[in-house]
């Protein structure tokens, strides 16, 4: 049965760290069926674009910054109720506040340095997915 989809990207730093391959693991093993996946990195006019919606917020260029520092992994997932379980599986923003066996308590340096997106509504996964793929990268 097809769900609904989320989008996700693995930052750089859990990439630089070698992150990446268990972190994509676990959401397979978690129900997250790939859709869409590439490695890639953002412009620093990408990562203000993409990250727009926090224009106005104290750590916008610091964000920007981290995000254009290094290649990235870009994903569209799917799954039951995708969007609200892959919250559920990366946890809290600051890894000091996430849950056991949570992504962000595995591998997540720092509240900045967090090691994954994950989109905060279904409105912006569709955005979000559309920023990284064609409708022929998607499967
Ligand atoms: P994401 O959107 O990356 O899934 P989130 O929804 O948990 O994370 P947001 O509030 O949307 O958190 O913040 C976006 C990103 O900005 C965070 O993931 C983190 O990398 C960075 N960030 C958030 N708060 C801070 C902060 N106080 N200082 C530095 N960076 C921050
Ligand atoms: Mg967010």
């Amino acid at each position: 049965m097809a769900g609904t989809r989320t989008f996700t990207m693995i930052k750089p730093e859990a990439v630089a760290a070698g992150h990446a391959g268990k972190i994509i693991d676990m959401l397979i093993s978690n129900g997250f069926r790939i859709v869409a996946l590439k490695y890639t990195r953002l412009s620093h006019k990408e990562a203000g674009t993409f990250y727009e919606v926090h224009k106005e917020r104290p750590f916008y260029g610091e964000l920007v910054d981290y995000m254009a520092s290094g290649p990235i992994y870009a994903a569209i997932l799917e799954k039951e109720n995708a969007m609200e379980d892959f919250r559920k599986l990366i946890g809290a923003t600051d890894p000091a506040n996430a849950a056991e066996g949570t992504i962000r308590k595995n591998f997540a340096e720092s509240k900045a340095k967090n090691a994954v997106h994950g989109s905060d509504s279904d409105e912006n996964a569709a955005l979000e997915g559309a920023f990284f793929f064609s409708s022929r990268e998607q499967f």
